[in-house]
């Protein structure tokens, strides 16, 4: 019998995503800019992918500086033309995709009795229907070479109910996504792709930062943090190993599952 242990590459080296072609969506701030630098530091040739044009292209320069292949994709993920073009244009540029993040999502607080249609079809088109449309367009590449890597951002949201701040129309797309997850991985297993989510915990993110300066925010905060058994926020560097193991060979044995990143939020 083989010795897989002896045969098989170093450990480190099957982190490697050298030459790998990477789209992450929402990748012009926050945790997708976090993640387009992982993968990119990991040898990945990376897509930034947002609606954000100047953010989309400061992120594919700071990558280049870096001296990785980037590209900016100037898309709104809600759109299925421009979710096609998003893949299209990885093609054209590169020719295959391998990796793929879909990561861009939106929040809101909102008490539920005071949740409009409106509300609720903003978060839900952008947070899980984009996610799984994206996922098939996606998809539909690497079934050609039998191989892929899907992983989509969820949310501690997904798993607990936050408190003190209502928020179901989030909470309930972020559930959604992780079964999501887990039955797309079950479907496209046979066929090379693997799709796994991350669900951070409260992320220091410009978003946060902003709500966190206003005295509403600053209350929450000294809410939060004794509710985190580490007591502080997530920074985004805090979610990146997690990108890179999902996006490399070393986890290739592992699909359907959800990364928890949250110090800890969910064990209390
Ligand atoms: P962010 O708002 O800082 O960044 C989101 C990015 O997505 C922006 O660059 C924005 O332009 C882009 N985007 C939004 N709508 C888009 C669309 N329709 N098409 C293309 N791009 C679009 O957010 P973040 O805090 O970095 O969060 C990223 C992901 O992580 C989201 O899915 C969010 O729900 C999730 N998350 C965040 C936290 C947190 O505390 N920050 C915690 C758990 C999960």
């Amino acid at each position: 019998m083989k010795d897989a242990v002896l045969e098989s590459r170093p450990i480190l080296e099957r982190f490697r995503l050298d030459g790998k072609v990477a789209l992450v969506t929402g990748g012009g701030q926050g945790i997708g800019r976090a993640f387009c630098h992982a993968l990119a530091d990991a040898g990945a040739r990376v897509a930034v992918v947002d609606m954000a044009r100047e953010a989309a292209e400061a992120v594919a320069g700071e990558l280049a500086a870096r001296k990785a292949e980037s590209l900016a994709v100037v898309v709104d993920v809600t759109n299925p033309d421009h979710r096609r073009q998003m893949v299209e244009t990885v093609l054209r540029r590169w020719g295959t995709l391998t990796i793929s993040v879909n990561n861009a999502g939106m929040g809101n607080w909102c008490d539920a009795e005071k949740v409009t249609p409106e509300d609720w079809g903003r978060i839900m088109r952008l947070n899980l229907d984009a996610v799984f449309f994206c996922a098939q367009e996606e998809a539909r590449v690497m079934v050609k070479t039998g191989y892929g890597k899907i992983i989509n951002t969820a949310s501690m949201s997904g798993h607990i109910v936050n408190t003190p701040q209502n928020q179901v129309a989030y909470n309930t797309s972020k559930a959604g996504i992780i079964h999501m997850t887990r039955t797309l991985a079950a479907e496209w297993a046979a066929r090379g792709i693997r799709m796994n989510s991350i669900s951070p915990g409260y992320t220091r993110t410009a978003l946060v930062e902003n709500l966190l300066a206003t005295p509403e925010g600053k209350s929450m905060l000294g809410r939060w943090l004794p509710m985190i058994p580490m007591n502080r926020m997530a920074e985004v560097t805090d979610l990146q190993g997690a990108v890179v193991y999902l996006a490399s060979e070393a986890s290739d044995y592992m699909t359907g599952h959800d990364m928890v990143i949250d110090g800890g939020y969910c064990v209390w």
